[in-house]
């Protein structure tokens, strides 16, 4: 993995959609495991990274899509780590509710979903360890979070950044227009100083 700014890491291994770790005090959190496909990989990393960051307690799915979440069981069975989640994606990803709109029920049967035993939810701003905060950011999916970190905005798929715009993801993948607009007018409210997307390179915000 690779250090994007101050305890802020870029995985290599997760397949999939981008996945970042955020080192805090004696414990570190992992933002978005990627595909189940890769989990074996992202343990490998860990593993082999254990002499510079601190033992992850935690894994943060920006959203249920299974390029971000699929990993979590597997990562939660491996390290016992407390997977954090959207309340609203968490009843999509346990099968309680349907996906919101057509493309995605469709896409939900040709990618079964598979949730981790134990989902800790969140319905509001959540910190996760002292400096990093979860926010929830609707539009793509329903329950999508974002997080912040000093200044360091990972935005899961809630907007990609395209020279150093926010755009919004193709219409057939947001759940709620509107929610996805004022979404991206939270994350330019926050005046990141960097952006770490799921899909693209993290890069900063310029007016
Ligand atoms: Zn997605």
């Amino acid at each position: 993995m690779r250090e994007l700014t101050e305890n802020v890491y870029a995985l290599d291994k997760t397949a999939g959609a981008h996945g970042y770790l955020v080192a805090g005090s004696g414990r570190s959190v992992l933002i978005d495991p990627g595909l189940a496909s890769g989990a074996k990989a992202v343990l490998a990393e860990l593993a082999g990274a254990h002499r510079r960051i601190p033992r992850v307690t935690d894994v943060v799915l920006t959203h249920y899509d299974p390029d971000h979440s699929g990993a979590a069981p597997a990562l939660q069975e491996a390290l016992g780590v407390t997977v954090w989640m959207g309340r609203a994606d968490a009843a999509i990803l346990r099968g309680e509710v349907e996906p919101p709109t057509r493309a995605r029920r469709l896409l939900k049967k040709v990618n079964p979903m598979h949730p981790p035993a134990e989902l800790r939810e969140i319905d509001g701003e959540t910190s996760i360890i002292p400096g990093l905060s979860a926010l929830p950011a609707p539009g793509h999916t329903p329950g999508h979070l974002i997080l912040t970190w000093h200044g360091v905005v990972f935005c899961g798929d809630a907007v990609r950044i395209q020279d150093g715009r926010l755009v919004q993801f193709p219409a057939f993948l947001i759940s709620d227009k509107d929610a996805a607009l004022a979404t991206a007018e939270l994350i330019a409210s926050l005046r990141p100083r960097l952006v770490c997307p799921g899909h693209g390179k993290p890069d900063r915000l310029r007016a």
